[in-house]
Order: structure tokens, then C-alpha cells, then sequence
């Protein structure tokens, strides 16, 4: 990847550079897949990754490769990593690079697109050179789409970077660097073997949690990436840990654990819950897997009077957490319920004092609370940088502006083409800034992030309330300037999914104890009441029925009796 977005004028994200298309093409060019039209982005497995065109988790692939001019034969591991800043977890170009160069490791940087009329391979060799003193004596000029110079690609890695030098020999070290569940192996596990051996039926021990299995199948030497699975397999998604080393029982004493991976820190949060409570196991079942096979996933089990019991899920960005519900529907077809994502906010008690971040909206102070303890209230920000073509440069900063966002620079290159940083708030992007960006531009606008940390914010509780009940799995938490908008918004759009009762249902919307906004829905007169009861008794049949074939799908809020589909339509946009 070129390491900064000004070598290709119009698309310039981390995504999209080619990794995936180019792995296609190594993979094809060691003879590991054939090449064939239906091999497309072999390694991007998942649907959503196909479908959406972005490599979400990191995969990883062994090559086998004959030098034709040494006549020797390689093992080399392919690993193609997502570039999107969401799945961090899973690796980031730019953030590779400096992680890379921290240890040391050897680069040989390849220019991808080469046959784009627009390609500047000077310019983009020049950027990695003065951004990131790479040395590009060795750089490889690549076409993936059409294969030009792709030969070249193998012989410059075998050329330039030394072979691993564990010691099969010594006791094993092995490292936990991804794990994902198989329907018939259990937990898998993708290791590297840093020293010493692994073959089936040896007895290992995890250094992380202490306990220890029988290896199934494989036999890994030092320097090699590949999966192995224990026999039995690992029952719990807590007994693996990535970043843990194994080694072989008995050997605890002398091998040195690795440092361990950093836990990523989730931003984004909803609740999910089964349409129908029976459904419960059963998509815990689908989320515990999905959770194993993307631990940048954090899980806790949640209950909502209005919906049931359910499970708060916590994600890196706004687009980990649409991939993930991509995946649940479609991996699952799992019939749920997910409320609108929030981002946490964070609580500090009476100047400086101590510190909570909360995620669940029923946990953030009433005013008066935040008054009495002198509290400060912080919501997370990052600082974006959007390019776009400077047509539109008005449009998008109105649409910063109306997100709350900071303006902190504004520059342009290529003589038509803008590149803006804002500081917005991190619920902007959870409410889809990025769409309204493309939305405005035709397309043009790119956006990327940072973590920016927390600002002091105005933010409030904003409840909805039947008949006075609060519905808590519709409370949220906002800033004070959407507090009309949405009050209304709610209201209105709840209304529309309650039925007429027997008595007079008020809806409202409150923003901490105040009432922001009202609706009522009129109580059934009297007389209609008898006619319905009088006459349609077939009506009545039916109406009893349905109650019976969908117990659980009717909730009680209060004295109020509302479809569970009603929740449903309301959550989903
Ligand atoms: P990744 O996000 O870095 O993995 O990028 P992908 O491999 O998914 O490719 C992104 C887009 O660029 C796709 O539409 C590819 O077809 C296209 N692409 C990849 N390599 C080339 C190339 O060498 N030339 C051209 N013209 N397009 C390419
Ligand atoms: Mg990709």
C-alpha cells in the first residue's frame, strides 16, 4: 500500500489499494489456486467481504514457491489484512508499517495500479521515501489487475527478507495470532511457531490461562504459520486468548511467554435481541460464534423489561458493527431485534475525581446527580480527514458544521481536489456521516479517522415514555441540540406502531425529567367496542389465535399491551 492517500487523486483510502486482488494473483502465480474467473479475492471469504469489496478479517494462506532461478523451493505465508480503520484490531495499513518498522522487520514496498492512466509511480515512490524513509531501490511496480510485474514480486521478499530463525529443536513457543470456529473441528487456532515443534498428540499448556490440551492434527516447525485444533477442541470462547504463547507441558519453567496482544477498545454499541424470547440459545449460539472469529467484539449479556434478555455488543467503528449485523443475518438468518448503535460516554465524578464510562444509557445520571457531585460529562471524538473535489467543498462543511464538528484545516492539492480535518464527535460517524458525505458528493468523498479522545459534551438522557413507563430499550443518550428533533421523531414514529387500546395512551419523549415532546393515541370509543363485540366474532377468533401462536411477541409496558413487532419496525431505520 502507498502510505499516503495523495497518490491516486480521487479514491484514497487505506482500502482499496489492491491487497486482495494482488494476494489473488500470488496465489495463483505459486500454483496454491488456479486461475480462474471464479477465484475472485480468494481470500476475502466471508459474503459481506465480497459483497461490500472489504477484506474484514485478516486471512492468511501458505504458498509453496519454486524460484525459477535457484531452482529452490520456498514456504512463504501470505497474510492480507483489512484496511479499513474500523478493523484495527485485525491490522491497518499505515499502522502496519510503523509496527513493522518498530521490530525491525524488512519492507519491500510494491506499487499497485500501474496501468491506471492516472498512475504517478515516481510521486508515490517519492511519498513512501520521504514519509517513511523507505529505502525504494527494491521497490516492485505491480499491475494486479492485469499481472504485469507480479513475477517479480516472490524473488524480491526471498531476496530481501532473511528466513524466521527459530530452533525446532527447542521447547515450543508458540503464539495464538487468530482463532475461528469450525462447524466440524471445533476452535482452530492459527499459530506461529516461533521455536521448536508441534505434531499431533503432543500435550501443550496455555501460558495465559494454564490450561493445557492434546493437539489433533498438524505438525508445525519453527517459523511456520499454520493452524492446528486440540483434541477435544477448546469449549469456551474465554479459554482462548489471542496474543497467548503454548508450549509443551513441562516445558513452562524455561519458555518466556510473549507480551501478549493489546485489547482493542470498542466505541460503538447496541443491543441485540431474539424477535421471539425461544429463539434465545439459539442465537446466542450464532453471536458466541461470531464473537469467537472477531475478538475485537466485546459481549455481555443485557435485559430490557420492554424486550427481554438480549446481549450488548461493543464494536471498533460504525461499519465493524453493520458488517457484524451483515453477518449475524446472513451467516444465521437470525430473527433479532438491534437497537440504534451508541457510542459510550464518560463520567467524571466531581472535578477529576473518579472516572466511569458507561455504555448502557440506563447507567447516566439524572441532572440532578450531575449537579450535586459537580460531574463532568465527555463523549468521544476523532478527527477526520475527508477529500473530496472542491464542487462540493460547501456542502461538506456544512454537513461537518451540522455534525458538530470543528473545523481544524483545510487544504488542497491537485488544484480541484480538497482535503478537510474535522474533529466531530464519534456519534456523527455512528449516524452515518459517511453516507451523507458520499450522499452529497456523488460518490467523490472519502473519509478516514482517528481517534481524537474525549471532549466535555452537553449530553442528555433522552427517554421514551408510555403512559409515563420509560421504554428502556429505546432510552439513549444525545446531545442537548438533538434533544427537539428527536423527541419528536420519536414520538410521531411510535405512534404509527401502537394499536388503539381500551383506555388513552400517551406517548412521550423526555430529555432527562423534561417532556420534549407528546403524542396520544385515542382509546377505542365505547360503541365500537360493542359492535367488536357484538358482531365480529370471527375477528375475535382470529385476534385469539394470533395471541396464542404469539404469546411471547406481545409486551407489557406499563398497563399498555404493545406488539413486540412494534419495537421492532421502531428500532429498525
Ligand atoms: P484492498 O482493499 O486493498 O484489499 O483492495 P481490493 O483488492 O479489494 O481492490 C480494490 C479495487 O481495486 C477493486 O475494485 C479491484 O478490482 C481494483 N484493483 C486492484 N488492483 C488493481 C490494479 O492493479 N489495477 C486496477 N486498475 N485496479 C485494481
Ligand atoms: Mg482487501
Amino acid at each position: 500500500d502507498s502510505p499516503r492517500p495523495m497518490s491516486m487523486p480521487t479514491r484514497f483510502h487505506h482500502i482499496d489499494h489492491g491487497k486482495s486482488t494482488l494476494s489473488d494473483r500470488l496465489l495463483e502465480h505459486t500454483g496454491t489456486i488456479s486461475a480462474s474467473d471464479g477465484n475472485k479475492q480468494i481470500l476475502d471469504k466471508l459474503d459481506v467481504e465480497r459483497e461490500r469489496g472489504i477484506t474484514v478479517k485478516a486471512q492468511t494462506c501458505t504458498m509453496l514457491y519454486h524460484h525459477p532461478t535457484t531452482q529452490l523451493d520456498y514456504l512463504l505465508h501470505l497474510v492480507d489484512t483489512p484496511g479499513h480503520v474500523d478493523f484495527r484490531a485485525e491490522a491497518q495499513p499505515v499502522v502496519n508499517f510503523y509496527l513493522a518498522f518498530a521490530q525491525g522487520l524488512t519492507l519491500v514496498p510494491v506499487v499497485n495500479k500501474i496501468d491506471l492512466p492516472t498512475a504517478d509511480v515516481d510521486r508515490a515512490l517519492g511519498q513512501l521515501e520521504s514519509v517513511f524513509e523507505l529505502d525504494t531501490s527494491a521497490a516492485v511496480r505491480v499491475s494486479a489487475k492485469t499481472g504485469q510485474g507480479v513475477g517479480d514480486i516472490l524473488p524480491a521478499v526471498i531476496e530481501h527478507v532473511p528466513a524466521p530463525d527459530g530452533d525446532a529443536a527447542k521447547p515450543l513457543r508458540m503464539l495464538l495470532v487468530d482463532l475461528w470456529y469450525d462447524t466440524f473441528k471445533g476452535v482452530v487456532l492459527l499459530v506461529r511457531v516461533f521455536d521448536g515443534t508441534v505434531r499431533a498428540g503432543d500435550k501443550l499448556v496455555s501460558m495465559g490461562t494454564g490450561n493445557e490440551y492434546t493437539v489433533g492434527e498438524k505438525v508445525l516447525r519453527a517459523g511456520q504459520v499454520g493452524y492446528v485444533f486440540f483434541n477435544p477442541g477448546m469449549k469456551k470462547i474465554q479459554d482462548a486468548k489471542l496474543g497467548d504463547t503454548f508450549t509443551a507441558v513441562g516445558s513452562e519453567g524455561v519458555v518466556e511467554p510473549y507480551p501478549g496482544f493489546e485489547e482493542p477498545k470498542p466505541m460503538v454499541f447496541v443491543v441485540a435481541f431474539p424477535t421471539d424470547q425461544g429463539d434465545y440459545h439459539k442465537l446466542e449460539d450464532s453471536i458466541g460464534q461470531l464473537v469467537l472469529n472477531d475478538r475485537s467484539i466485546t459481549l455481555r449479556k443485557d435485559f430490557s423489561e420492554a424486550l427481554g434478555a438480549g446481549w450488548r455488543l461493543g464494536f471498533l467503528g460504525s461499519l465493524h458493527c453493520s458488517v457484524f449485523q451483515d453477518r449475524l443475518r446472513q451467516e444465521h438468518g437470525a430473527d433479532i431485534i438491534i437497537t440504534e448503535p451508541a457510542v459510550p460516554t464518560k463520567i467524571v465524578w466531581s472535578n477529576g475525581g473518579a472516572e466511569t464510562v458507561i455504555t448502557n444509557p440506563a447507567e447516566f445520571p439524572d441532572n440532578e446527580d450531575v449537579r450535586m457531585r459537580k460531574a463532568a460529562i465527555y463523549e468521544p471524538f476523532v478527527l477526520a480527514t475527508v477529500t473530496l473535489p472542491d464542487e462540493y467543498l460547501g456542502r461538506v462543511i456544512e454537513l461537518c458544521e451540522n455534525a458538530r464538528g470543528r473545523q481544524k484545516s483545510l487544504e488542497f492539492f491537485h488544484a480541484t481536489q480538497v482535503i478537510l480535518k474535522y474533529e466531530v464527535p464519534m456519534s456523527s460517524l455512528v449516524d452515518d456521516l459517511f453516507g451523507k458525505l458520499k450522499g452529497a458528493t456523488k460518490g467523490y468523498a472519502t473519509l478516514d479517522y482517528e481517534d481524537a479522545g474525549w471532549r466535555p459534551s452537553s449530553l442528555v438522557k433522552m427517554s421514551l415514555l408510555v403512559n409515563k413507563k420509560p421504554v428502556d430499550a429505546i432510552a439513549r443518550v444525545v446531545h442537548s441540540s438533538q434533544v427537539d428533533r428527536l423527541g419528536r421523531q420519536w414520538v410521531t414514529k411510535f405512534k404509527e406502531h401502537v394499536e388503539r387500546q381500551m383506555f388513552e395512551v400517551i406517548i412521550q419523549a423526555a430529555a432527562g425529567k423534561r417532556i420534549v415532546a407528546r403524542e396520544t393515541i385515542k382509546p377505542f370509543r365505547k360503541d365500537v367496542l360493542a359492535k367488536l363485540h357484538a358482531s365480529d366474532i370471527s375477528r375475535r377468533r382470529k385476534l385469539l389465535e394470533k395471541q396464542k401462536a404469539g404469546r411471547k411477541r406481545l409486551r407489557a409496558v406499563g398497563n399498555v399491551v404493545i406488539e413486540q413487532a412494534a419495537f421492532q419496525k421502531f428500532l429498525s431505520k
